[in-house]
């Protein structure tokens, strides 16, 4: 199977996993992960008419962005660990940064948009399984350092991110995914923010995400892979 057929198949199991949580009104972007694949693979997404594209590392995403910049249409997604000194170039070149996970990049953020004369869109990560090896916020964090960063001009804070522990049986992170939504209500309930976004799932758990209320899922290995 080749990238189109991939594409085709992830999104129609969307619209499944939409279809039984009773959610078939609702619209789920899909990021297409590029982190593994070079621009001519990624031209066979572009193809099948995926529009959004994630990549986790600023250094691998320049020369990629560089290269398809005739592309107006691709919205850019960073979804890795951000580092301070890489925000200028992310704030110029991605159109939602995923990966906020500190009040003090949060303000970097604001500070580099400001300078660039536009509002960054941001997503805030939450450690929801608490395992030492994952960035993101701890879920005691989250609203008040959310609360706090909401207040910076030149970010929006569009909503939440998580990345579940990899399991063979996706049924295990489905908690995950239902407390990242209920902090999503949370924070939506005491205005904070603009509560729009649950980025959440991957090629091993996209679907329960989305039973979950995903409307962004960022999959890699179910679209690159041969199979
Ligand atoms: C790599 C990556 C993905 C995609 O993972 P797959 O399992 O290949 O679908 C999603 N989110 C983040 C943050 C990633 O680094």
């Amino acid at each position: 199977m080749g990238v189109r057929e991939n594409i085709r198949l992830v999104q129609s199991r969307i619209a499944a996993a939409l279809e039984r949580a009773g959610r078939s009104e609702d619209l789920v972007t899909l990021v297409t992960v590029t982190k593994i694949v070079a621009v001519a693979k990624i031209q066979e997404a572009l193809e099948a008419g995926v529009t959004h594209l994630g990549e986790n590392r600023i250094q691998d995403a320049a020369p990629k962005i560089a290269a398809l910049r005739n592309r107006t249409d691709i919205n850019w997604h960073m979804i890795g660990h951000l580092q301070t000194n890489k925000v200028k170039l992310a704030v110029e070149l991605f159109s939602l940064i995923h990966s906020v996970d500190s009040v003090r990049l949060a303000q970097e953020i604001a500070k580099r948009a400001l300078q660039q004369n536009k509002v960054m869109d941001v997503l805030f990560e939450v450690n929801v399984s608490g395992e030492t090896s994952k960035y993101g916020l701890p879920i005691a964090e989250v609203v008040p350092v959310v609360r706090e960063a909401a207040r910076f001009e030149g970010i929006s804070v569009k909503g939440l991110m998580t990345m579940a522990p990899f399991v063979p049986d996706p049924e295990e992170v489905r908690p995950y995914f239902r407390k990242l939504r209920e902090l999503l209500i949370t924070l939506r309930e005491s205005g904070v923010g603009q509560m729009e976004y649950l980025s959440m799932g991957m090629t091993n758990d996209f679907e329960v995400a989305i039973e979950e209320g995903a409307n962004i899922v960022r999959v890699g290995t179910a679209i690159f892979e041969e199979r």
